[in-house]
């Protein structure tokens, strides 16, 4: 099993990052995130930010992260919208397991009782807060450095590195049209049920 890390920053021998292999199989969340989704959305979408975070990173040096690229790409916003892409659509696949578990339990039950009161509030909230992004873009819920949850919107690209990320919801089109077409609350619903809480139970205590 590879690291969040080694699957982010998986490079070729001339340093330039290529898309690690999905961790299961494309048609693993059917019915809820179809394998034709995942073809085009992991496939397709991903590898396009990848390559083009290729053409733009040229001035950097060659053990860069894709971190790194978001942390320091300053008034490159083609920079930072891309590498935040990358990051956050490993990110996303990296929390899905349909024989996983579906409700929080451990530390993370906790402190979602603490800050949503308890999990069917929390879903409730991340519905709506992914129904008010206007147009592209995520859903994030972190650990801030004092140990709260937080739930915060990003319109396009965005990742809260000065967090630590729990869980992300992608609601840009691509990540649900094929399937519930312009149903974006079936969608979440949907990403709901695939999600593995023992990874995020894993990424709050790792
Ligand atoms: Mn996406």
């Amino acid at each position: 099993m590879k690291t969040f890390d080694e699957l982010l920053n998986k490079k070729d021998e001339s340093g330039n990052f290529i898309l690690s292999e999905l961790s299961y199989a494309n048609y693993a969340l059917e019915p809820l995130i179809s394998e034709r989704t995942l073809n085009f959305h992991y496939g397709k979408h991903l590898q396009a930010y990848i390559s083009k975070v290729n053409e733009l990173k040229k001035d950097f040096p060659a053990d860069v992260t894709i971190e790194d690229l978001i942390k320091a790409s300053g008034d490159n916003k083609a920079l930072f919208n891309n590498a935040s892409q990358v990051y956050n659509h490993y990110f996303y696949f990296e929390q899905f397991d349909l024989k996983g578990e579906h409700k929080p339990t451990g530390r993370i039950a906790k402190l979602i009782d603490e800050r949503f009161g308890n999990f069917d509030a929390f879903k409730k909230e991340l519905v709506d807060a992914g129904l008010k992004v206007f147009g592209s873009g995520w859903v994030y819920l972190s650990e801030s450095s004092d140990g709260k949850l937080i739930m915060e919107s990003f319109s396009g690209a965005g990742t809260p590195l000065d967090k630590k990320p729990l869980l992300t919801l992608d609601v840009w089109e691509h990540a649900y049209y094929l399937d519930t077409q312009n149903d974006r609350k079936k969608y979440i619903e949907n990403f709901l049920e695939a999600v593995d809480w023992n990874i995020i139970e894993k990424r709050l205590n790792g």
